[in-house]
């Protein structure tokens, strides 16, 4: 067991950087427990649930719910730091958003999203996404049972449906909550390799539920009756982009009842790739390390995309569900050849954003 405790610090920005906490955390096999950032902050954000062109675009939901501005899961290609790199609360808490090792959390988040799931209007409630730059489970959110919160404060007012996502098979806690409201919501923890690339997965998210946990979790939603979605994101090169890969989770997916299956590439914004790749290579894996080093190049950026969508299409394709697939693709990067093959062969790609 260790303590790891962060001197308070003030800020009269409208992100109030308050607190800290006094993190206890216990493990109890170095092998098989999740690594744990080291420092953790409170913030203050000012919203609840807010609407999200952008994941409505994407098929996903229409709001969005975020409980922090840094997620603790630590994931080396997470791209939330690219996305809220302006936000006041990394400067008040004195760190760089596209840094690794810490989590910023607002346990007041189930506040406004309660008052704002009551007093929305009939006609602008929809689906909420749980979370999108975020995770409502991962450790630190779970400190203050933010996920359970919020689930119960949104689903509690008629007119609005969840669609979970997370990498923390402790959502499985929630389930009661999910089996009172089971057609409003959606289940879904990201699997982002085959159970054979677990080890690597834990270097490149270490403080997420390992892949069988959270396979094992969308079992047991899928047992309990609960509504499910594939969430298959990213698919990094070199580890999870082959076909062999992609066929198993796509078996995986219908195996706990994927309604959807969603796919997405690695996105290459800010430090991803550079931490990614330089995370694999200090844990030994260094053909992985380099086949993502790789696609730091705009070619063959666009080259892996390319495959990925190919080899995504043809797994659904041999299970007869391609209908089932949500490939996000953000066309910027392609090749003007690699775009234009795509839009001749994009069955089941979602274009997003400018192209
Ligand atoms: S679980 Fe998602 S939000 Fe959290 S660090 Fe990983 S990629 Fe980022």
């Amino acid at each position: 067991m260790f303590v790891v405790t962060q001197s308070l610090m003030d800020s009269k920005d409208a992100m109030t950087m308050s607190a800290i906490v006094d993190a206890t955390i216990e493990t109890t096999d170095p092998d098989t427990a999740p690594a744990a950032v080291t420092r953790e902050y409170i913030t203050t954000l000012k919203t609840g649930i807010q609407p999200s062109p952008e994941f409505e675009k994407k098929g996903l939901a229409s709001h969005a719910v975020n409980v922090g501005t840094k997620c603790g899961h630590d994931c080396s290609y997470c791209s939330t730091g690219s996305v809220l790199r302006m936000h006041d609360s990394f400067k008040a808490a004195g760190e760089d958003p596209f840094g690794l090792g810490y989590a910023i959390v607002d346990p007041t988040v189930p506040e406004r999203v309660a008052y704002d799931a009551r007093t929305s209007r009939p006609e602008n409630r929809g689906m909420v996404q749980l979370c999108t730059t975020t995770d409502a489970w991962s450790p630190e959110a779970q400190e203050y049972a933010l996920g359970r919160k919020c689930l119960e404060a949104i689903l509690s007012q008629p007119g609005w449906s969840v669609r979970v996502l997370t990498k923390n098979a402790a959502v499985t806690k929630d389930f009661d909550v999910v089996k009172q409201h089971r057609d409003r919501v959606l289940v879904g923890l990201s699997v982002t390799a085959p159970p054979s690339k677990a080890q690597i997965m834990r270097v490149v998210e270490p403080c997420a539920s390992t892949i069988p946990e959270r396979i094992a979790a969308m079992k047991e939603a899928h047992k309990l009756g609960l509504r499910t979605y594939a969430m298959l994101c990213p698919l990094l090169p070199g580890i999870a982009d082959d076909l062999e890969s992609i066929e198993e989770l796509v078996q995986i997916g219908l195996d706990f009842g994927a309604e959807e299956f969603f796919a997405e590439p690695v996105n290459p914004r800010g430090r991803a790739l550079i931490h990614t790749a330089g995370t694999l290579r200090q844990a030994g894996y260094n053909a992985e390390a380099a086949a993502v080093d790789q696609i730091r190049h705009e070619i063959e950026w666009s080259g892996y995309v390319v495959r990925l969508v190919g080899n995504v299409q043809a797994a659904l394709r041999a299970q007869g569900v391609l209908g089932k697939l949500r490939f996000l693709l953000y066309p910027a990067g392609l090749t003007a050849e690699d775009a234009a093959f795509l839009r001749e062969h994009g069955d089941g790609v979602v274009w997003l954003g400018k192209e």
